[in-house]
């Protein structure tokens, strides 16, 4: 920290008024001078620095507990940017993939010598991103230089869709923390990277797997997006080796129709002291007293943008686990939250079909 305190500065959603850029000034001024501002995106709030300075990048690792191999994205604020940091030449696939940005999108091709290996965990290739949130837009605009930025979580833990929780984790860790209300999305990023070919699906966000296949043509699918790894397997994200997205309480995933997930936990709130997450159109039939929903069966985008925060409101209840209903398929956005929730469970999934 840079700062003696930790400041709350709250601004309104498209950075609009004078004042929202006043404090938007403050909080780039603390980012070029080393230090590091929370900020909201419309997927998750990430915990910025400026990516060129390794000193402060190495506060963002420590503020998290993050392991140092695992490499951060870098937020930029235009497309001008991208070929300052990236090695764009003979990169298949880089114009259809920029053509979608401003996005929840995360490409990774080979960096440049200017980007520190504290900023790629040692790598030689670099993830970027550029938010279409107008807060963090301009946030990275006026700090002058490429913002790495992971969640604003500490490691491990899910991360944070609002202010509230981004407190919860990060005052006093921080210099800034930028409340731009809740994030819409709710799930952090897509990540695909053009280093292999064909390019290879590492991260499920909003921006889809079929969205991708249909502009890229061939796209794989990295395994760790649904399977466990094996212990010591190398893999192209260094962040899918790690726990993640978990609450404190065990988290207990069903998979199957509907009838059948109600009935299961109906007949285990009998006995345990549990919670559930499962869609809105379902709580009338839950008999659990803490039962939490977000969205119905058809609107998965509700349930992802929810699920962070639910999960970590459970550690506030009065529970000993928690059973989450897994959407009917991994389509769409469903794949992400299939993959969150994999990890927030550890694997640990009950088929009731
Ligand atoms: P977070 O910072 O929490 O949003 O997570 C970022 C994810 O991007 C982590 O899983 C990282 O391992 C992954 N990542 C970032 N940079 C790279 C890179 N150069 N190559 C592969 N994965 C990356
Ligand atoms: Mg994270």
């Amino acid at each position: 920290m840079i700062l003696a305190k930790t400041e709350i500065l709250k601004v309104s959603k498209n950075a609009g008024t004078a004042e929202d850029i006043e404090k938007l000034k403050f909080a780039s001024d603390v980012i070029k001078r080393g230090g590091l501002c929370v900020f909201p995106t419309e997927t998750v709030y990430g915990l910025g620095a400026d990516a060129l300075n390794e000193k402060a990048v190495k506060s963002i690792y420590e503020a998290k507990g993050r392991p140092q191999n695992n490499p951060l994205i870098i937020h930029l604020s235009d497309k001008k940017e991208i070929e300052k940091y990236c090695l764009t030449e003979g990169a298949c696939g880089l114009e259809k993939l920029t053509s979608l940005m401003p996005a929840p999108l995360t490409v990774i091709l080979k960096a440049k010598d200017i980007v520190p290996k504290a900023t790629t965990g040692g790598l030689d290739t670099v993830a970027f991103r550029i938010p279409a949130n107008a807060v963090a837009r301009k946030l990275i605009e006026l700090s002058g230089t490429p913002v790495a930025a992971p969640s604003a979580n500490i490691s491990g833990k899910p991360s944070p869709t609002n202010a509230k929780d981004v407190i919860e984790d990060m005052d006093s860790k921080v210099d800034v923390i930028i409340d731009g209300g809740e994030c819409e999305i709710g799930i952090e990023s897509t990540i695909i990277t053009l280093c292999e070919n064909p390019p290879v699906l590492l991260r499920p966000g909003k921006i889809s797997f079929e969205t991708l296949t249909e502009l890229l043509g061939e796209v794989h699918m990295s395994h760790a997006v649904l399977d466990s790894l094996k212990p010591g397997e190398k893999i192209l994200s260094p962040g899918m080796a790690y726990k993640h997205y978990a609450p404190d309480k065990p988290v207990i995933l069903l998979k199957g129709g509907t009838e059948k997930k109600i009935n299961y936990v109906n007949e285990k709130n009998k006995s345990e002291k549990i919670a559930v997450i499962c869609y809105e159109s379902d709580r009338e039939k839950i008999n659990c007293k803490d039962t939490l929903c977000a969205g119905d069966g058809n609107n998965n985008e509700a349930y992802a943008a929810k699920l962070f925060s639910l999960l970590r409101s459970t550690d506030k209840l009065d529970a000993d686990k928690v059973y989450a209903f897994l959407p009917k398929d991994t389509s769409g956005i469903s794949l992400a939250i299939y993959n969150r929730l994999m990890r927030a469970a550890a694997f640990n999934v009950i088929n009731l079909d």
